[in-house]
């Protein structure tokens, strides 16, 4: 049997596709890399909708923006499969990142190994405290915020991540962008504004926790009256 076109005619527009496309591309390399682990070479869109939730027509769907990668009578073979998203995705390389604010959230990220095997190496960390700069947190520098420009030029950081109070969020996301960093992830509660030529992602786990009491409180009815 041989192997399928993997170009789609629709590649070309990739900046276009719903976010909501891609982040099910995050959730099916989580759940082919569960399955690859597993000792199953081959799985099929019905078996990732199952495991995820989503019917095999939407696993398909979603899939298709980006190309053909089912082999007939096979399914998705999980390493080409799991290769071509991470292609896909960008985390076939190494980026080079930048903490922003080495408080309680800033230390407990620095700490995560996860994102280093995702390709996400935290190389330079940066704060204005005067008892924190100079010091190492887990292996990792911390310097004076007025160092982030040569920091990045010098380590060729790209990405960064904000996780200082939402009173100077702004004004640290525009030091990174003077810096030249192209993207930015924001974990604080407010909403920052870049120029378009940056990315941006927020990310708020209030936010979460709010969508789930919206769900458990919505899914059987209201159960008591408050009046
Ligand atoms: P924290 O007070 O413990 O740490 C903040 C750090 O930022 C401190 O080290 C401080 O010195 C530093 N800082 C302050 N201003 C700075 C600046 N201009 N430049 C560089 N560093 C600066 O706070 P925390 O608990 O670590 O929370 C950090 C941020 O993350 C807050 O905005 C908080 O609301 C947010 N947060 C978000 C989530 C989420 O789900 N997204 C979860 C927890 C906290």
């Amino acid at each position: 049997m041989g192997r399928r076109k993997t170009k789609s005619p629709r590649q070309a527009s990739l900046s276009s596709i719903p976010d909501a496309v891609v982040n099910r591309l995050s959730l099916y390399l989580r759940e082919l890399e569960h399955v690859l682990r597993s000792g199953h070479e081959t799985t099929s869109s019905s078996a990732l909708g199952k495991a995820l939730g989503f019917t095999d027509a939407q696993v398909r769907k979603d899939l298709a923006y980006f190309g053909q990668f089912g082999y007939p009578g096979i399914g998705y073979r999980c390493g080409e499969l799991i290769d071509a998203i991470r292609r896909i995705l960008g985390t076939d390389r190494q980026w080079s990142v930048a903490m922003i604010g080495v408080g309680n959230l800033g230390r407990a990220l620095l700490g995560y190994r996860g994102f280093e095997r995702q390709g996400f190496r935290i190389v330079a960390a940066f704060d204005v405290d005067r008892h924190k700069i100079g010091t190492s947190i887990e292996e990792v520098a911390v310097y004076d915020l007025s160092q982030l420009p040569e920091i990045v030029r010098s380590h060729k950081i790209r990405l960064g991540l904000i996780a200082v109070p939402a009173a100077a969020a702004q004004s640290v996301a525009d030091r990174l962008v003077a810096a030249g960093v192209e993207g930015i992830l924001n974990f604080a509660p407010v909403t920052i504004a870049l120029p378009e030529s940056v990315s941006l992602v927020g990310v708020d786990l209030a936010i979460e926790i709010e969508q789930l009491s919206f769900s458990v409180v919505n899914r059987c009815g209201p159960k008591v009256s408050d009046g």
